[in-house]
C-alpha cells in the first residue's frame, strides 16, 4: 500500500519535512502536476505526513474517499480547472495555483480519481527529476 495525496493539496509543503524516507516530491511543472506526490515504492505507510497537512489532503490509499463531502470554501486543484488560489506555504513562501476550484458546502467529490496521478507521476511523469 501507499499513502496518497489528493487534489485537496495546496502545496503548503508541511508533509515533505516529516517523511522519514523522503518520498514526497513536489510536482513540476505545477500546471501539469499541481500536488505533492508520494512515491508508492518508497512510502513505508508510517502515517507521519497525515497530521501535518492543514488541508487534510492525505489518505492511506484504501481510505481515499469516493464521496468527499465539502465543508464549503475549500479548494480542489486539478489539471484543467481555471480558478485562482494564492496562499502561503509552511515556510512563508507564496503559493499560486491556477488549476483550482472552490467547493460548495455539501458538494460531493470523488477523490479516488486522484490515486492514479500519484502512480503516473513516478512511472510516466517527472518523478524524482522534479527535484532538479
Ligand atoms: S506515510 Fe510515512 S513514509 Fe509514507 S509518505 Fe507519509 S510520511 Fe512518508
Ligand atoms: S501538507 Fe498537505 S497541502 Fe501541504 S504539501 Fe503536503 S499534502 Fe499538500
Amino acid at each position: 500500500m501507499t499513502y496518497i495525496i489528493t487534489s485537496l493539496c495546496l502545496r503548503d509543503s508541511g508533509c515533505i519535512e516529516v517523511c522519514p524516507v523522503e518520498c514526497i516530491v513536489p510536482g513540476k511543472p505545477v500546471e501539469e502536476w499541481p500536488w505533492m506526490y508520494i512515491d508508492p515504492d518508497t512510502c513505508i505507510d508510517c502515517g507521519a505526513c497525515v497530521p501535518e497537512c492543514p488541508f487534510e489532503a492525505i489518505f492511506p490509499e484504501d481510505e481515499v474517499p469516493e464521496a468527499y463531502e465539502a465543508k464549503g470554501g475549500e479548494y480542489i486543484s486539478r489539471v484543467g480547472l481555471t480558478g485562482h488560489y494564492e496562499g502561503i506555504d509552511h515556510h512563508g513562501n507564496q503559493v499560486v495555483l491556477d488549476t483550482v476550484r472552490q467547493l460548495e458546502p455539501g458538494e460531493v467529490v470523488d477523490l479516488t480519481e486522484d490515486i492514479q496521478p500519484n502512480y503516473d507521476f513516478f512511472e510516466n511523469g517527472p518523478g524524482y527529476d522534479a527535484l532538479d
